[in-house]
């Protein structure tokens, strides 16, 4: 046996010191089980759809499941979803990608580290600007890459400038980590800040993680671009993310992809297959449904999500120690606290306690000085749980 060492022992690698568990999965599970407990608790929580996933992306799935498809597939996906995925990002994104370019993934949360874990090297620093989702910095570091944190400012709609890319670089960045429209801030890239980005992404050979997942959930007549149809540079360094979680209310269904240059997209397949093996069989053909069935559902879910936007916004703009940016995407307001003086952490803490409104501290995203809300609920519990938050700042 070869020399080892077993005093202190630890169970768990090294790297988890600085790894935090999902807050936003957090808040949710705990206003869950107060509600189980029979608290009358309004929930802010997690960003996850309240309405159903279409009748035929289900009946697709079962179709799928009484014909027996019920075996492992190719490690990246059936062939139908890979072309049916092909086929909107051409239509859709003006984006062309051969199949072997892209993966279905297991949620779109996979695709993420799936793409970090590809490019990044231990000592690798990936940026991302803040506030950000709460699980890239985590993925970053799981992949024993550093994440290296640029706060971007509310005067700018919380949106990375090229100037703030450019003082963020090392010899040592690897990947920025962009996402529009934006969780938790809403804010939404224009073609022409993308494509400022990307120039300096380019110039200084830094990979770009596009995260689109919410593509579709844009208000105030925005237009979602895509960072790699910016230009062919943009394609030849940018992984794009996408998946059906939100669009389609498909959550649980744990379904995403990644779409990337040959080399990427080569090893994410590598990857998947020594991992994960296959995204669920059955749960791909009820995808092939809805990228090929009736999108005006989409529509109608962005419809009510924008109703519910609106009346957020007139609420919370006539509260007076909070300031917001309006959102122009996905189904949050990042609401800053500043003003309260009290940490995010005290804030939610508080505020559940006592007021039985459940929302996900600012600190999982970066920004210590709010908290998000997530309109990813009825308008019912909206104006109930904004009542509840209304008195809560009267009182601080
Ligand atoms: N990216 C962002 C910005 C998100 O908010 C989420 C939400 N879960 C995801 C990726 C992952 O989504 P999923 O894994 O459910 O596809
Ligand atoms: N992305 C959603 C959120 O930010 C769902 C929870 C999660 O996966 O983090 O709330």
């Amino acid at each position: 046996m070869r020399e080892r060492t077993t005093s202190d022992m630890s169970l768990i690698a090294s790297k988890f010191e600085s790894i935090a568990p999902s807050q936003t999965l957090a808040i949710t599970a705990a206003a869950k089980q107060m509600q189980d407990e029979g608290q009358d608790i309004t929930s802010f929580g997690a960003g996850e759809p309240d309405f159903d996933t279409p009748q035929h992306v289900k009946d697709a799935c079962i179709e799928a499941l009484l014909e027996g498809k019920t075996k492992y597939t190719a490690a990246t996906g059936i062939p139908e979803l890979k072309e049916a995925i092909k086929e909107k990002l051409y239509l859709e994104n003006g984006l062309e990608y051969e199949t072997n370019q892209i993966s279905v993934n297991c949620g779109a949360k996979h695709s993420c580290y799936n793409a970090i874990l590809a490019c990044c090297d231990p000592e690798d620093e990936v940026i991302i600007p803040a506030p950000y989702w709460t699980s890239y910095p985590e993925m970053v570091r799981l992949a024993g890459a550093e994440p290296y944190f640029v706060e971007t400012k509310r005067e700018n709609g919380w949106k990375l400038t090229p100037e703030e890319l450019e003082g963020a670089m090392s010899g040592r960045t690897r990947m920025l980590i962009l996402n529009s429209p934006n969780n938790p801030t809403g804010a939404v890239y224009s073609e022409k800040e993308l494509k400022a980005l990307v120039e300096v992404c380019y110039e200084e050979e830094i990979i770009i993680l596009s995260d689109e997942i919410y593509e579709k959930l844009i208000y105030n007549g925005k237009k979602h671009f895509s960072t790699a149809a910016i230009s062919d540079a943009a394609r030849e360094i940018t992984i794009t993310i996408n998946g059906f979680s939100k669009v389609y209310s498909m959550t649980g269904w744990r379904l995403g992809y990644t779409a990337a240059p040959e080399e990427i997209a080569g090893a994410i397949a590598k990857i998947q297959s020594h991992t994960t093996s296959n995204p669920t069989s059955f749960a791909q053909y009820g995808a092939v449904a809805a990228l090929k069935g009736d999108q005006s559902i989409i529509s109608d879910m962005v419809e009510e999500y924008d109703m519910r936007r609106q009346y957020m916004m007139s609420r919370f703009s006539k509260i007076n120690n909070i300031e917001i940016v309006e959102p122009e995407g996905a189904f949050y307001f990042l609401v800053d606290t500043s003003k309260m003086g009290l940490s995010s952490m005290n804030l939610t803490e508080k505020l559940l306690s006592r007021y039985k409104v459940a929302a996900v501290p600012g600190i999982a995203f970066g920004y210590d000085n709010s908290v998000r809300f997530s309109y990813a609920t009825s308008l019912d519990v909206i104006k109930n749980g904004l009542d509840r938050f209304e008195e809560f700042c009267h009182a601080h």
